[in-house]
Protein backbone atom coordinates (compact mmCIF):
# COMPACT_ATOMS: atom_id res chain seq x y z
CA UNK A 1 0.00 0.00 0.00
CA UNK A 2 2.61 2.44 0.79
CA UNK A 3 4.73 1.69 -2.08
CA UNK A 4 1.89 2.22 -4.57
CA UNK A 5 0.96 5.33 -2.76
CA UNK A 6 4.63 6.58 -3.08
CA UNK A 7 4.96 5.07 -6.91
CA UNK A 8 1.76 7.58 -7.44
CA UNK A 9 3.51 10.26 -5.88
CA UNK A 10 6.32 9.71 -7.86
CA UNK A 11 4.37 9.80 -11.12
CA UNK A 12 2.24 13.03 -9.97
CA UNK A 13 5.37 15.00 -9.37
CA UNK A 14 6.73 14.00 -12.98
CA UNK A 15 3.94 15.16 -14.22
CA UNK A 16 3.13 11.54 -15.98
CA UNK A 17 -0.57 10.43 -16.41
CA UNK A 18 -0.83 7.39 -14.60
CA UNK A 19 -3.94 6.19 -16.91
CA UNK A 20 -2.13 6.45 -19.72
CA UNK A 21 1.21 4.57 -18.19
CA UNK A 22 -1.49 1.71 -17.67
CA UNK A 23 -2.52 1.57 -21.21
CA UNK A 24 0.79 1.22 -22.71
CA UNK A 25 1.38 -1.84 -20.34
CA UNK A 26 -2.04 -3.31 -21.81
CA UNK A 27 -1.47 -2.43 -25.47
CA UNK A 28 2.27 -3.29 -25.56
CA UNK A 29 3.88 -2.45 -28.93
CA UNK A 30 0.99 -2.29 -31.31
CA UNK A 31 -1.54 0.43 -30.91
CA UNK A 32 -5.17 -1.27 -32.00
CA UNK A 33 -6.49 -0.34 -35.28
CA UNK A 34 -9.05 2.40 -35.31
CA UNK A 35 -11.37 0.66 -37.44
CA UNK A 36 -11.29 -3.02 -35.94
CA UNK A 37 -9.33 -2.30 -32.59
CA UNK A 38 -6.87 -4.89 -33.60
CA UNK A 39 -3.91 -4.97 -31.63
CA UNK A 40 -1.45 -6.92 -33.88
CA UNK A 41 1.80 -6.55 -35.88
CA UNK A 42 0.84 -4.52 -39.45
CA UNK A 43 1.31 -6.41 -42.54
CA UNK A 44 2.98 -4.05 -45.35
CA UNK A 45 1.25 -1.35 -43.25
CA UNK A 46 -1.93 -2.43 -43.00
CA UNK A 47 -4.35 -4.08 -40.09
CA UNK A 48 -4.27 -7.87 -40.38
CA UNK A 49 -7.36 -8.42 -40.01
CA UNK A 50 -9.59 -5.76 -41.73
CA UNK A 51 -6.93 -4.38 -43.96
CA UNK A 52 -7.21 -0.42 -42.90
CA UNK A 53 -3.79 1.09 -44.03
CA UNK A 54 -2.10 2.32 -40.98
CA UNK A 55 1.10 2.59 -42.05
CA UNK A 56 3.34 4.83 -39.75
ZN1 LIG B 1 -8.26 -3.32 -38.48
Amino acid sequence: MLLRNEWRDVLAREGLPVVQLAAGELVGDEPPCPACGTAAPLVEGACSDCGLVLER
